[in-house]
């Protein structure tokens, strides 16, 4: 039977969706399913891990692990997966997940992917799906080890309703570490903004709004959404908006519910960050534009008369 070891997303303190996503995915494959949890003061997490789905519990809880280091988490994250005799192990996508996935690779020489979409396995092979050459293709990958460390692309999976687990804790002691750089404090954005990677809805704003006043426009448009407000690369360049708020290939991945790209031409670079989105609305005033190749629901319209009906019509509801 295939073991699969989750890596937790925890962000302040709080269990992140991913690992429910994560768990489904990995008891819809018919594997036997481990959570590592790592952290400081997160044993209160465990009733919230047993529901995502895991069998199994690995907790690291020490003041050492409170702010994420890749060489500990790496780790924490082997030493679970030797006890489990894990042969799939998979983080959520963050930043964390990428910077500790390669580590975790090399030191049990398994292979490494990002980014996969899909996996199956069929008795001890192996197979993952990626998108490569932004989103051009999708590659599927044969993997010739017996292990496999994979960062899960945001969205891939979905959680199945009613998932649960059973508990069965394993206490993981706090690695012995001898770093060349510790992380001291973690400064986040003080914007008070939502953060675009774990917003439900996203709005999105390209240079169809020309200037701060129909940047301004549309961010109206989000707030009155509670949603995370983001931009193509040509608005970040443009000086409008600051990088964190790029959406793409070079930007941020994100996979809300509903993702609404306004004067966004839909340029492959971009889709390869929201295609994963599950309701893509575009407004656009070129019905060619190839935005409305990937949208759900199009809008062909100038956005200044556009944005202004739905923030009247979503005021009605
Ligand atoms: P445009 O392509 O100029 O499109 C503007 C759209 O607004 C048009 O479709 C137009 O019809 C419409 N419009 C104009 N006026 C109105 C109006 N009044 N009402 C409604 N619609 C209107 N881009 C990203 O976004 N993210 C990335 O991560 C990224 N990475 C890149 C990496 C590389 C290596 C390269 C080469 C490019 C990358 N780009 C990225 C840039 C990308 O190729 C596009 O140039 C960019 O996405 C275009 O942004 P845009 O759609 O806002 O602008």
């Amino acid at each position: 039977m295939a073991k699969v070891l989750i890596v937790a997303d925890i962000k302040q303190g709080v269990l992140k969706g991913s690992t429910a996503e994560l768990s489904s995915k990995a008891k819809a494959i018919g594997a036997e399913t481990a959570v590592v949890a790592i952290g400081s003061n997160i044993e209160s997490l465990i009733p919230d891990l047993v529901n995502a789905g895991s069998d199994t519990q690995y907790i690291a809880d020490d003041p050492s692990l409170e702010l994420f280091s890749a060489g500990p988490y790496a780790s924490c994250v082997v030493d679970a997966a030797k006890q489990f005799g894990a042969n799939l192990i998979w983080f959520g996508f963050s930043e964390s997940g990428k910077a500790a996935a390669p580590r975790v690779a090399a030191q049990l020489d398994a292979a490494c992917a990002t980014e996969i979409t899909d996996v199956t396995l069929d008795g001890d092979q192996i197979e993952v799906v990626r998108p490569a050459i932004a989103n051009k293709v999708m590659q599927r990958i044969k993997v010739n080890t017996d292990q496999l460390v994979a960062v899960v692309r945001a969205g891939a999976f979905e959680a199945t309703e009613g998932i649960t687990g059973t508990e069965n804790v394993v206490k993981l002691s706090a690695p012995e570490t001898d770093l060349k750089a510790v992380i001291k404090e973690l400064i986040s954005d003080a914007s008070g903004e939502i953060d675009l990677a774990d917003a439900d809805v996203v709005v999105s704003v390209g240079r169809g709004a020309k200037d701060q006043a129909g940047v301004d426009l549309v961010k109206e448009l989000a707030n009155d959404l509670q949603a995370g407000f983001g931009a193509s690369r040509a608005m970040i360049d443009g000086g409008f908006m600051a990088h964190n708020k790029q959406v793409g290939q070079t930007g941020k991945i994100v996979a809300p519910t509903l993702y609404m790209a306004i004067g966004i031409s839909g340029a492959i670079q971009h889709l390869a960050g929201m295609n994963g989105s599950k309701v893509i609305l575009a407004v656009n005033k070129d019905p060619e534009a190839p935005i409305f190749n990937v949208a759900d629901y199009g809008i062909v319209g100038d956005l200044f008369e556009v944005v202004p009906i739905l923030r009247e019509e979503i005021k009605k509801v």
